[in-house]
Formats: structure tokens, C-alpha cells, sequence
């Protein structure tokens, strides 16, 4: 269907027609953000195109709450006026260059939860966080573990990132000190974005998952390690954690997605039934970290121990309300080997194997001016890969007096 789109899109691209991403962005002149997609380099003005006022918003919140047959027929209507030649004069109109617009934080975040579902990962920051015991804790492989984040500081891709202060508790010194963080990270996740909300008391089942995510972005967690080691028993991450998270400025929709779906894989024990109905899939997304221009590590997201379908079933199992722009994401995404490692601390064992770059500088965790981009591709349904775009920080100094 698409293959017949006027739209000339390079090949490579990661938004061809089949993609169609959402996001929300302000065209030259015009203060005011509204929806759009990214279709091919341009954006399409979708407050423009479509006459309906949820695209006329700052934000993807009206649309998204709108519902999934909703989501559906734009995304119908979107590839209709695209391939269509009648469309095209009427749709050129409504086409900004990429170049041109400034992207904004695509969705209000309600509330954000961060899971912890990479096996690989949480039995490397287990190893070094609790060294000498067993690696995951007694409940890992029975629910998707998670902490509840800060969802004010979710921030769009682009916004630096202000080195943090807080505590930290040096092992060889009896006190704790004040000053920048000296272990400060990046965890490449990925984000799932709820469109419909759900009845406070209600559980929503994997099976519902359709009905109320809309789409995916990008995720770094930004994190300060020293901070999250001394602060976080007993009742995990706070201030290592809530300073920053970056999302990409593109949210793909799940359909976009259908040509990506492959197994989950398999558990052991078997989860509990509530974390059993039938919506086993995974995702393959293939995530590229960036380091100043290198790439320093390939994580597949297909490796994740738990389903985005059973983390969205066990955060409502307790009857917890869904809520339309609410984000959670996946935790690090980190494969069995050190080439797919998604954060620093286990790229550099922790600090004590520091990574040599090709400019012949080394990191253990990240300097100021360090950038950090992240960027995913995922077969797409027309048989070319399709692409969540990317996530992308730099490092700033922290602020003066930062050791008061
Ligand atoms: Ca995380």
C-alpha cells in the first residue's frame, strides 16, 4: 500500500510513509506547538491538515485519549491522503521541513514509572550494587520490579543535562559528602505511552494492552550512580534518578509496530496467571547508543525478560488507575554480552574497566560535554526497517556552589 506513496522519502530514512510517528512541534513563526507527523524528511501539520481541534494542541494528550478506532481511522486517513495523487497538492501545503520546526515534549507526562526487566541488566547492577549475594533478588523473576519516577523532569530530547548534586557515601569514608555526582550515566530504554486511561479499582489485563497504549519512544534514565547507591535502601531510587529523563521528540504508534512483534522469551518459573494472557510478544527493536559520535554499545530490546504487556498488567493489578499520558518504561536495555550493554556502569565494569573511545580518551562514567544519543530501528510493515528516531543529551557543569 505504501510503496505507492507520492511522498518521495530517501531510502534509509527512519520515517518512511509506514511509519508516521506523532509528535508536536512549533512551525517558523508560530509560537504556539500543535501535533504533527513525521512523514519522510517534512513534517506534516496535522492542525493544519485535519480538521479536528486534538491536533491543534500542544501536546498528543486529546488525541491520544481519544481512543484506539480513533487512532486507527487517522492513521488510515494519514495513508489515504499519502498515496493518494489527488491529495497531493492539498497535502504539499501542509508539509514543514524538518529543519525548520522546533520539537517539543510530545506528550504531558501524567505519571511515569521506570521497570527494571532486562535480565542481563539487573544481574550485572546487581553484581555490583550487592556484591558477594546472589545477583537478583528473591522476587525478580516473579513481577516486573519498578520504582514510580518524577514526571515533571521528563524532558524532550535536545534539553541538557545539568551534572546533578546530592550525597554520597565514599566506603573508605565514615560520613557522607555534598558535591556533583562523580558517577554520573546514561540507560538506554525504551518508553511506552498510555493513551487511554482506566477506572481507578479496575485491573487492566495484558490482553487490554491495544486498547490503551498508543505508541513508544525512546528513554534515557538519566542516572547518578553514587547518589542511587547510598540513597536507595530501602525504598529504592529518588534523587539519583529524578533530575532528568530525556525522551525522544516521536512517539511511534504500536500499529507501526505490528511487523516487529517476535516472541517473548520464555520464563522461568512460569509468571502467575495475571501475568499470563497470552500477550507473550516482545519487540525488535535494535537500539544503537551513541558516545560522542561513536557507537559504544547495540542492545536488542527483544532480549527483555518482561513484556510491556505484563508490566502494564501487574501496575494496575492492585486496581491503580491508568491515566492518559502516563510513561513507563522499560528499564535498561541490556543484552547478554558487554557489546549490548545499555548503560555506562556496566560498559565499564562498574568504573574499573574504563571505556577507551577513538579519540584515545577513556570513560568510566560520563565528563560534561559528553553527548549521549540514543536511536532504535525496527523492521517496519512494508518490508523496510522503520525508526524511532533518537534521544539525545549533553553532559552541562553542575552549577556553581554545587559543593554546598
Ligand atoms: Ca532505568
Amino acid at each position: 500500500m505504501t510503496d505507492d506513496s507520492w511522498l518521495e522519502v530517501s531510502s534509509g530514512s527512519p520515517f518512511p510513509v509506514e511509519n508516521l510517528p506523532y509528535g508536536v512541534f512549533s512551525p517558523p513563526g508560530r509560537a504556539v506547538p500543535r501535533v504533527g507527523a513525521a512523514a519522510g524528511a517534512p513534517v506534516l501539520d496535522l492542525g493544519g491538515l485535519l480538521d479536528n481541534p486534538v491536533f491543534a494542541r500542544p501536546s498528543l494528550n486529546a488525541f491520544m485519549a481519544r481512543g484506539r478506532e480513533f487512532w486507527r481511522a487517522t492513521r488510515g486517513r494519514l495513508l489515504d491522503l499519502l498515496t493518494g495523487p489527488a491529495h497531493r497538492d492539498r497535502v504539499t501545503r501542509h508539509l514543514v521541513p524538518l529543519t525548520d520546526v522546533t520539537l517539543s515534549l510530545p506528550i504531558e507526562v501524567a505519571d511515569y514509572v521506570d521497570f527494571y526487566s532486562s535480565l542481563h541488566h539487573a544481574e550485572n547492577l546487581g553484581r555490583m550494587f550487592r556484591p558477594g549475594a546472589e545477583p537478583l533478588t528473591p522476587n525478580w523473576r516473579h513481577l516486573p520490579l519498578a520504582y514510580h519516577g518524577r514526571a515533571g523532569t521528563v524532558v524532550v530530547s535536545g534539553t541538557p543535562v545539568v551534572r546533578p548534586c546530592g550525597q554520597r557515601k565514599d566506603p573508605d569514608v565514615p560520613t557522607p559528602l555534598f558535591g556533583p555526582s562523580t558517577r554520573l550515566d546514561f540507560e538506554a530504554e525504551v518508553g511506552f505511552v498510555v493513551g487511554v486511561g482506566s477506572t481507578l479499582g479496575r485491573r487492566v489485563g495484558a490482553a487490554e494492552f491495544g486498547d490503551h497504549v498508543f505508541g513508544v519512544v525512546l528513554v534515557n534514565d538519566w542516572s547518578a550512580r553514587d547518589i542511587q547507591s547510598w540513597e536507595y535502601v530501602p525504598l529504592g531510587p529518588f534523587l539519583g534518578k529524578s533530575f532528568a529523563t530525556s525522551v525522544s521528540p516521536w512517539v511511534v504508534p504500536m500499529e507501526a509496530l505490528d511487523g516487529a512483534r517476535v516472541p517473548a522469551p520464555e520464563q522461568s518459573p512460569a509468571a502467575l496467571p495475571y501475568l499470563r494472557n497470552g500477550e507473550d510478544w516482545g519487540l525488535d527493536l535494535r537500539l544503537e547508543v551513541v558516545l560522542n559520535g561513536e557507537v559504544v554499545s547495540r542492545p536488542r530490546f527483544a532480549d527483555m525478560y518482561w513484556t510491556p504487556a505484563q508490566q502494564l498488567a501487574h501496575m494496575t493489578v492492585n486496581g491503580a488507575a491508568l491515566r492518559t499520558g502516563d510513561l513507563f518504561a522499560s528499564g535498561t536495555v541490556s543484552g547478554p554480552t558487554s557489546d549490548q550493554y545499555g548503560s555506562l556502569i556496566e560498559l565499564s565494569d562498574n568504573g574499573t574497566e574504563p571505556l577507551h573511545l577513538a579519540d584515545g580518551s577513556a570513560r568510566s562514567f560520563l565528563q560534561d560535554g559528553d553527548t549521549v544519543a540514543i536511536t532504535a530501528t525496527a523492521p517496519g510493515l512494508g518490508g523496510r526497517p522503520i525508526g524511532l528516531g533518537q534521544v539525545v543529551g549533553a553532559i552541562r557543569p553542575a552549577a556553581v556552589n554545587a559543593s554546598r
